[in-house]
């Protein structure tokens, strides 16, 4: 899919699959905003991508950063097309009865007032235009627990009614919102998972992982009509009709 001329803004973008994602879609002709807390990383990215790449740091915990994010893309490029709400962290990885509170908050407010964060600063453009994407980085664990991973499942299941929330609220307006379960991808995440040794994904091989590039092919296609049925869900990539009709297999 040509992607010339479109404004898209990912979270999460120093490595990963936020990575991989602004260097696909850079590869597709867009304008990428690359928004994250290491500037230095992002820095090098949006040295490599070029001109048609901008880094902002921040934290999108913070609501007036992520507006600020939002701002300067729009002044650099003239418009944002797609929102990608990427970022994420998993720890504390405990049962709940070792958590600590803080720590346990901090993942809600990064994985989903985040994501809420997000979307409440981009709807303003995307509904003065009628038109825009928003798609939102889900997990299996939005849908069952898993391992001690409670902050982690407890957000990811936010972010998906999240999906469908804007869905609900602005599909008719124009705006298109979806989640993308990646299944397990070899990323900085799947390492400190399985350093933790803890639960069943810790014990997956870096082989039984996909490559960031995976999910990142499924953005793209994600911005097109034949993606128009999973609105207000989640694409998930484990399934083997949408591996085929992103092409990956
Ligand atoms: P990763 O390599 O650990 O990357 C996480 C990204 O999130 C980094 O770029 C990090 O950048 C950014 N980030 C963390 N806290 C942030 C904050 N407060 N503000 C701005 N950016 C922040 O992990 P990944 O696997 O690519 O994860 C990307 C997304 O996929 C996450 O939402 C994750 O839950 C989801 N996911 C991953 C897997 C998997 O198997 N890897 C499976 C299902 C879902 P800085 O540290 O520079 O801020």
């Amino acid at each position: 899919m040509k992607m010339d001329g479109k404004t898209i803004l990912i979270t999460g973008a120093s490595r990963g699959i936020g990575a991989a994602a602004a260097r696909e879609f850079a590869n597709q002709g867009a304008n990428v905003a690359l928004v994250a807390r290491s500037e230095d990383d992002i820095a090098k990215l949006a040295g490599e991508i070029g001109p048609n790449a901008l880094a902002i740091p921040c934290d999108v915990a913070r609501y007036w950063e992520f507006e600020q994010a939002i701002t300067a893309t729009v002044s650099a490029f003239g418009g944002l097309d797609v929102l990608i709400n990427n970022a994420g962290i998993i720890a504390p990885m405990a049962k709940i009865e070792d958590t600590d509170p803080d720590a346990w908050g901090h993942v809600i407010d990064v994985n989903l007032k985040g994501v809420y964060n997000g979307v409440r600063a981009a709807l303003p453009i995307m509904l003065e235009r009628g038109a825009g994407s928003i798609f939102n980085i889900s997990s299996g664990a939005a849908h069952d627990p898993y391992e001690p991973w409670s902050a982690y499942c407890a957000s990811k299941a936010g972010v998906y009614m999240l999906t469908r929330q804007v869905d609900l609220e602005y599909r008719s307006n124009g705006i298109r919102c979806i989640g993308l379960s990646p299944g397990t991808v070899a990323t900085q995440m799947q390492r400190d998972i399985k350093s933790s040794g803890l639960g069943r994904v810790a014990q997956l091989e870096w082989t039984d992982h996909i490559p960031p590039e995976w999910p990142a092919r499924t953005l793209v296609w994600m911005c097109g009509e034949e993606a128009d049925g999973y609105l207000g869900n989640d694409v998930r990539l484990r399934d083997e009709t949408i591996r085929n009709a992103v092409g990956l297999i």
